[in-house]
């Protein structure tokens, strides 16, 4: 038995015209979960922003919505750069309209022990993550004030925000940071009907993600398996678009400051019995060795 399957791709939760008159803004949204979201506001009648460095993965998102049938663009941003993210919403603006739904998806990381993860490295996902987020947030909201208009915005977490995350301390402390922005922001924001919630994935192994470092090929292939997940099998990228286009639709107007987690339980299984310990540095240094010997 496992947690049922849910409908399939392509099927549409909300009304196929509920963000008809919206202007999504998705950073990294040409790849992997980015794209997935928004596919599923695309359905939904909206007018998608792909905002990312690389034009090969902005190219496949916007090829994405136009399959889908709506109108796309796409623009280079650096999120850890305000300058490159003011001028990424200008052009999007001029192409599209106002921005009124900023996804704020766009990541990095890797695995490595905390002593020897180099102070550019620790930076350098801080910047993606948690700057990125706020710097992205910052521009939204100020141009949704000035105009005094509402609007939402969704943060991409990771449930190591509450648990921590040893191997990758840099993105568990910039993820953790980014769940309390979401609060921060919720209140602040709140009286102009600025919404700002977060999703929290578990392990969604979409194909067209650019894989990170996980260590082991063991982990990568356990995480893969349906058998370690309390749902007894692994989520579908459809199921995280449902969740963002309801918690940034008009259903969900009185839902902010939220952080839903889908993960099948996943996190939640933490027991005083647990697997054998093995300390970071050991699964780091074996997998060093595994792939020099290949
Ligand atoms: P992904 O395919 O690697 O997506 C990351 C995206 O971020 C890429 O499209 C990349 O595009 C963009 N990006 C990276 N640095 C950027 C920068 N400086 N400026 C602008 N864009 C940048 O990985 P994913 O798995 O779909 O992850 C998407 C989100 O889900 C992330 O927030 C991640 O932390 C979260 N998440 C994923 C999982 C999972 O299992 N997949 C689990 C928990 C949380 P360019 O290379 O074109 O810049």
């Amino acid at each position: 038995m496992a947690l049922r399957a849910p409908p399939k791709y392509g099927t549409t939760m909300l009304p196929p015209d509920t963000f008809k008159d919206d202007v999504v803004f998705i950073t990294g949204g040409g790849t992997g979960i980015g794209k997935a979201i928004a596919s599923e506001f695309a359905r939904c009648g909206a007018s998608i922003s792909i905002a990312s460095r690389d034009e090969t993965h902005r190219l496949a998102g916007v090829e994405a919505m136009e399959k889908i049938g709506v109108r796309a663009t796409h623009t280079f941003v650096d999120v850890r750069e305000p300058e490159s993210i003011e001028a990424a919403f200008d052009f999007t603006e001029n192409a599209l309209g106002p921005v009124t739904i900023l996804i704020n998806n766009a990541a990095g990381n890797f695995e490595v022990p905390a002593e020897k993860m180099s102070p550019n490295a620790w930076r350098s996902v801080i910047d993606i993550v948690l700057n990125g987020t706020f710097f992205c947030s910052r521009e939204f909201g100020q141009r949704r004030l000035s105009a005094a208009v509402g609007g939402a915005i969704l943060n991409i977490g990771a449930t190591y925000s509450w648990t921590g995350g040893p191997g990758t301390s840099h993105s568990a402390a910039a993820k953790a940071g980014v769940t309390n922005l979401t609060q921060s922001l919720a209140v602040e924001w709140a009286p102009d009907d600025i919404r700002v919630n977060c999703l929290v994935p578990g392990y969604f192994p979409l194909p067209d993600r650019s894989e990170g470092g996980w260590v082991t090929p063991e982990g990568k292939a356990a995480l893969r398996r349906a058998s370690t997940i309390p749902a007894q099998r692994i989520g579908e990228g459809q199921e995280l678009g449902w969740a963002a286009t309801y918690m940034c639709s008009p259903y969900a107007a009185y839902l902010t400051g939220h952080s839903l987690v889908l993960d099948g339980a996943n996190w939640l299984r933490r027991n005083l019995r647990m697997p054998e310990f093995e300390p970071v540095r050991d699964v780091y240094d074996a997998a060093r060795a595994a792939t020099k010997k290949d």
